[in-house]
């Protein structure tokens, strides 16, 4: 059976969520409190049954909404062993396999923007779920919550570059109006990816000089309780 993908764009934030399906069951990735009702909405008209929720990371620029649809569908909520968030229904560390209804994945830590930072690698279809560790053409920042840009390098290069070139690349953010890429197109075009020195990729990370996210406040303290 085909897995079903939808991609949910969050115009505050600019973050991408995104509800997998297979045989009736659902998974949602990076769910944003405030559009719960639109995913369960979403959910009713495709006759899909929440299984899980996944965060990739705790987020600095919106509250998840993975606590309330913890609440309203009794659905697991995954936590990586790294994190300092509480009250998920089950662990994963790098490299456990999860199954959603047949459909296994993967978990990778790509730890760079935050400590806590995961990629999800569906080997099939070919679909890795990036969170804010590679954007199109871009990367997440590396200048709080614990990121560093030296594991980032290491997250990017080791771990997910070295992914099929064809596995399609959903990002959790996008601020140009894309959607995906694959692993190929990103190790030739992304202008982050190109910086093969490891010095010169931190020299570049440390100077971005970029002001601290609007939420970021709020978010954090919200996030490490699953946006409660
Ligand atoms: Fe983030």
């Amino acid at each position: 059976m085909t897995p079903l993908l939808r991609q949910l764009f969050d115009h505050h934030s600019s973050t991408y969520t995104y509800i997998i399906g297979i045989n009736n069951s659902a998974l949602i990735i990076d769910p944003v409190k405030e559009n719960v009702p639109q995913y369960l909405q979403l959910l009713k008209e495709l006759g899909l049954c929440l299984a899980m929720v996944l965060d990739t990371h705790v987020h600095a620029d919106h509250i998840t909404g993975s606590g309330v649809l913890q609440l309203e569908t009794g659905c697991e909520v995954g936590s990586p062993k790294e994190s300092a968030a509480c009250c998920g229904s089950f662990v994963f560390e790098h490299k456990t396999e999860l199954e959603l209804s047949g459909l296994k994945f993967q978990c990778l830590f790509t730890p760079g923007h935050t400590n806590d930072s995961y990629c999800f690698y569906f080997e099939n279809p070919g679909w890795v779920f990036t969170g804010d560790t590679l954007f199109i053409r871009g990367t997440g920042r590396t200048d709080f919550q614990n990121g560093s840009p030296d594991t980032l390098y290491e997250s990017l290069h080791k771990t997910l570059l070295t992914l099929p070139l064809s596995t399609v690349v959903y990002p959790g953010h996008d601020y140009k109006g894309m959607t995906s890429s694959t692993i190929e197109e990103e190790k030739r075009n992304n202008p982050r990816l190109l910086i093969t020195d490891k010095d010169d990729f931190i020299d570049h990370m440390n100077n971005l000089k970029l002001a601290d996210p609007k939420m970021m406040d709020i978010a954090v303290p919200a996030n490490l309780k699953l946006g409660l």
